[in-house]
């Protein structure tokens, strides 16, 4: 596994779990807002570079720091950068669960088989799955190319595990409009817990342009809110 970086302690990325977090390193996607070009892009030269624990920069290092924490922490997050694009992810979190610890995945659906198996080999206790625009948009917003199938599959199998689960999306105005919100609600329709993420430019991002946008304000983001009430179960604001 390549390792962009760790966080030692989360209260708040695995809900309801003391955590470490495990930045997996390079992604599929290149979305314009992402906060992580470090782990994204790999002739990234920005100043967001990740100084802390370099002592931790490898698969036997983080196994390692993780045996020191056991009893402090009970959960791992496997996050990116995407995961699921390493072949090895799942010997990886097996090694993990080994040590007795619960693990959540952080993923942008891309790898629907990857995830299934995972489901099926009780090898992860929760998954968040990125929902990143209206299905017509995807590729606007992630700057990419994308296959739209795996993404719906994805979402299919989480609206059908018994696993727990979340969705979420990081918005902006420049990208979300009110009726993108109902029609990224009708893709996800059902589902337990759908988690708005306002957008954040106060960081080097992937698109260096973004830089310059505007977030959400508090009433938008009660509306957007309010709208994705209207498909899920449960639709908060992180
Ligand atoms: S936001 Fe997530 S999916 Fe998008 S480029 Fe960044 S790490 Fe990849």
């Amino acid at each position: 596994m390549i390792i962009g970086g760790i966080n030692k302690l989360t209260l708040i990325d695995y809900p309801g779990e003391l955590a470490a977090i495990v930045f997996t390193k390079g992604c599929n996607f290149r979305c314009h807002h992402c906060y992580n070009p470090l782990l994204v892009v790999p002739e990234y030269t920005g100043t967001h570079i990740n100084k802390s624990h370099p002592q931790i920069n490898s698969e036997g290092d983080f196994l390692g720091f993780l045996k020191t924490r056991l009893g402090k922490i009970n959960a791992v997050v496997v996050s990116g950068g995407e995961p699921t694009i390493h072949k090895d992810l799942p010997i990886f979190i097996k090694k993990i669960k080994d040590l007795g610890l619960k693990v959540k995945l952080d993923t942008n659906g891309t790898n629907p088989i990857m995830l299934s198996s995972l489901i099926k080999n009780n090898l992860i206790n929760y998954v968040a799955m990125d929902i990143k625009a209206p299905l017509n948009d995807y590729k606007k917003i992630i700057n990419t190319e994308v296959d739209l199938i795996q993404i719906q599959k994805s979402i299919k199998i989480l609206l059908d595990t018994s696993i727990d689960y979340e969705f979420r999306s990081t918005l902006l105005p420049k990208q979300h409009s009110l009726d993108d919100i109902h029609n990224m609600g009708m893709l996800i329709n059902g589902a337990k817990l759908w988690y708005i993420q306002n957008f954040k430019s106060n960081t080097d991002l992937v698109n260096l342009s973004f830089n310059e946008e505007r977030s959400f304000n508090e009433i938008e983001l009660k509306e957007i809110v309010a709208v994705g009430t209207k498909y899920v179960q449960n639709c908060k604001l992180r």
